[in-house]
């Protein structure tokens, strides 16, 4: 089926309970088992159903299946932030002593994550620049145990050699997981391309409208078979004390087993757990995807089109726009659009102010995914902290501008960024 079709139908059959069109909302904290024997059946596995909204809910069962469709993965989990998404994807395969191998182009909070947060519970992070994969072998040793990175990386802008990054992978045998948040299943499948886990901050585009912090995990039908007797992944191999002994693997042609132990080990013991409500919320927020990520896409490259002949703008970074650096990434990876984010210079830091002061459309908050537009300046709020040195490094110059453009008329985004450009 087509994305569109997945995007409003995937995961919910209206002819079920009282045939309600809308996805229900089960807004209960438990499940009556009407029987002992239900109950066990339930904690053995040997049926499916929901026990308790700390594991598992219909409505965010919905909402988990209808991403694991859009992804084509083989299943999918949902998390109370994306953050906690990441952390999950990575506790389940790292422990104290492992390492991971993460991109430097990454979101903020996941940098703090990976390599600094996760270091206090023995996890090294070992960083490398995903624009070429040239240097990622040499990082790679017994004790590696994922290789992380995002399709389209927010804030840079970036497109990684996925190709590249997951050859190596494959090579060593270890899980790639990617971050699909500012592409979104709509424009990318990084499981089309080989990656094993993708992962999304589902509060920017999926919300859609700014709603919900939300997180999940995909998981690819291949996923299964690299973690079956792979002695980089034991755990999955070996029996869980926790769970009265289980082999996860033993379960391999029944259940996805990344997200099976997510759901049986770390959503248990950690509990960041979805709300049936958010997941209500983000059920509608896929329905109109497929239409945002058009929008979206179609009017960041009109504004990156304008920008790129303004006489007060030096440059322009969008990867849908012809002759950027990421352009032929933009065409291997990307369907239907290069999403809804850019950044241009202007010629200096006080400049770059005065744009975001005089804008009366775009708001400055630091968010993206949002239908309406956002402007933010990289150099006084999110990269404040770095010294003059390390904004170089970042590629963050004085003058830059970041917009996460959202769905109203090109038209008017167009004349009020022309109209805040004139008074610089
Ligand atoms: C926002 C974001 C996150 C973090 O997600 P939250 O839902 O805010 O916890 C992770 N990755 C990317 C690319 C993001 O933009």
């Amino acid at each position: 089926m087509q994305k569109a079709t997945l995007a409003t139908h995937a995961g919910y059959d209206s002819k079920s309970g009282f045939g309600s069109m809308a996805v229900p909302i089960y807004q209960s904290t438990a499940f009556d088992f009407g029987s002992a024997d239900t109950a066990a059946a339930r904690f053995a596995l040997r049926e499916l159903g929901p026990i308790y909204s700390r594991l598992t809910n219909p409505t965010c069962d919905v909402f988990e299946a209808r991403v694991a469709a859009l992804e084509g993965a083989a299943a999918a989990i949902s998390t109370s932030s994306g953050q906690a998404a990441i952390f999950y994807a990575v506790a389940n395969l790292a422990e104290a002593g492992d390492n991971i191998i993460v991109a430097r182009k990454i979101y903020g909070g996941a940098t703090t994550l990976l390599t600094h947060t996760i270091k206090r519970f023995g996890i090294e992070a070992r960083v490398f620049d995903a624009d070429s994969s040239d240097g990622l072998e040499a990082l790679i040793d017994e004790k590696t145990k994922a290789i992380y990175f995002e399709t389209l990386s927010n804030p840079q802008i970036a497109i990684p050699d996925i190709s590249g990054i997951v050859e190596i992978a494959k090579k060593h045998g270890i899980i790639t997981i990617a971050d699909n948040t500012v592409a979104t299943p709509i424009l990318c499948n990084p499981i089309n391309l080989g990656v094993n886990v993708v992962v999304h901050s589902a509060s920017k585009y999926i919300s859609g409208q700014g709603l919900n912090i939300a997180g999940i995990i995909a998981s690819a039908k291949q996923t299964n078979s690299l973690l079956v007797n792979n002695p980089r992944y034991a755990h999955f191999n070996e029996p869980d004390e926790s769970y009265h002994g289980l082999v996860y693997a033993s379960l391999v042609e029944v259940f996805d087993l990344f997200t099976l132990r997510i759901r049986l080990s770390l959503l248990r013991d950690i509990g960041a757990t979805l709300q049936p409500q958010a997941a209500f919320q983000l059920i509608q927020g896929l329905e109109t995807l497929p239409l945002r990520m058009k929008a979206h896409s179609q009017n960041a490259l009109k504004i990156a089109e304008f920008l790129s002949t303004h006489p007060k703008v030096k440059s322009v970074n969008y990867p849908g726009l012809n002759g950027d650096k990421f352009q032929n990434r933009a065409k291997e990876y990307l369907n239907g659009g290069a999403s809804g984010l850019l950044s241009f210079e202007v010629s200096s830091a006080d400049a770059a102010i005065a744009v975001l002061d005089n804008v009366k459309i775009f708001s400055i908050v630091v968010n993206i995914g949002d239908s309406k537009s956002i402007i933010t300046h990289p150099a006084s709020t999110t990269h404040q902290q770095l010294s003059a040195a390390e904004l170089e490094k970042a590629g963050i110059a004085p003058g830059l501008i970041r917009l996460s453009v959202g769905i109203e008329d090109a038209k008017d985004l167009i004349a009020d960024l022309d109209e805040a450009l004139r008074k610089i």
